[in-house]
Formats: structure tokens, sequence, C-alpha cells
């Protein structure tokens, strides 16, 4: 299979790398530039977009990784990681820099304080075999995508008030995004999907 790594500078590594084995996969955690030699793709990890952002510089991996994401590396981001694949981030740490690559605006932690959490199931544009259940922790919606971004799923029905409609799954060529966390559930479909974007 493909050579996937996993950004492993903080967040939930283990369990995309989990989830990438299980499809057939072969896997890498990253934290040193050396380590993006030859991979096939990237997954950016939940956790905190503020220290992924901080630990990427102190581990001198930002600026080899945004090289090769503008080259064209295949990347799927999930909640945190999605905000480092954002060109644009609004409600940002101080001085917080992502790696960019997907041409959408996203705010973090969108979803308000007081629903720290939720959940609820969400139709995804090319993940077949019925809607995916979508956990939501602190996540960012897209608020703004660009003209060459495939928006692939909103939240519908989730009867949290301020969520429906909002953009919470893209795709921009070989990049795709996800504000809430597929790693966490047992459905592999969006690992799935994101490989086979790689082998395209
Ligand atoms: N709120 C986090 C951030 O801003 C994202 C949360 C998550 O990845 N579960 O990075």
């Amino acid at each position: 299979g493909p050579l996937i790594g996993v950004l492993a500078l903080q967040g939930d590594v283990r369990e995309h790398l989990a989830a990438l084995s299980h499809c057939g996969a072969r896997t890498r955690a990253v934290r040193r530039p050396g380590e993006l030699a030859d991979l096939d793709g990237i997954v950016l990890p939940g956790g905190e977009s503020t220290t992924i952002d901080k630990l990427s510089r102190i581990f001198e991996v930002r600026e080899p990784l945004v090289e090769r994401l503008r080259a064209g590396l295949p990347a799927f981001g999930s909640c945190a990681g999605m905000i480092m694949l954002a060109d644009r981030v609004l409600d940002g740490g101080p001085g917080q820099q992502t790696f960019g690559g997907l041409d959408i605006t996203v705010r973090r932690n969108a979803f308000g304080r007081q629903v720290d959490s939720f959940e609820s199931d969400v139709d995804l544009a090319g993940i077949d075999g019925g809607p995916v259940h979508a956990v939501f922790i602190r996540a960012p919606w897209v608020e703004e995508a660009g003209p060459e971004v495939q928006v692939l799923g909103r939240v519908e029905q989730s009867g949290h008030p301020a969520a429906d409609g909002r953009i919470i799954a893209v795709r921009q060529g070989r990049i795709l995004a996800t504000s809430f966390h597929p790693e966490v559930t047992s459905d592999v479909r969006i690992h799935r999907f994101f490989l086979d974007l790689v082998r395209q």
C-alpha cells in the first residue's frame, strides 16, 4: 500500500495510524523533516492547532511540509488538521499560522463554548453506504470556500441551533479536510476515500 505519514507533534496520532493501517496503508509518524521523504500522503490529526503550529516550527518540519503541500502532496486533516490546512483562520490564537493548501476560511471553536462536543449523522459526497456518524470536539466549521473547493458535506438537522447548513467536509484536488474526527469511530470510509485520492 501507499506510505502515509501522520504528523505526530500533538493530537490523536495513534487513532489515525490505526485507521490507515486497517485500510492497508503503510504508515509513519512524522516529527522531523527527514521523515517527510518518500511519503505518498500525509494526515494532520485532530488536537490543538495552536500547539501543532508552534511545535511544527520548533521541530523545523513546518517549512518542508508547506513546500511538499505546495508541490501536491495529498493530505487529509481532521478538526485541528483542517485548521492547519486552511489558508485563512478566524478566531485564531495570537500569531497563529497554518500550513495552508485549502482555499477556505475556517472558524475555530465555531460551534460554541457551551457545546464542547456534539455528534450528528452527515451525508458526504463521494462516501457511499449511508451517512457518517460525525463527532465534533471543539470543532471548526468552514466559513467560506473558494471556487476550486468542493463542499462534501454540511451539518443537517443536528439539533444544534447554529450548526445546520455549516460546511464540515471539503476537498480541493487531493487535499481533504473534515471538521469532525472519523479516526475516533470504527468507520474507516473517509480514510479509504483519502487513500483513493492518494492513488489517483
Ligand atoms: N479547537 C481545536 C483547535 O483550535 C481543534 C479541536 C480538535 O481538533 N478536536 O485546534
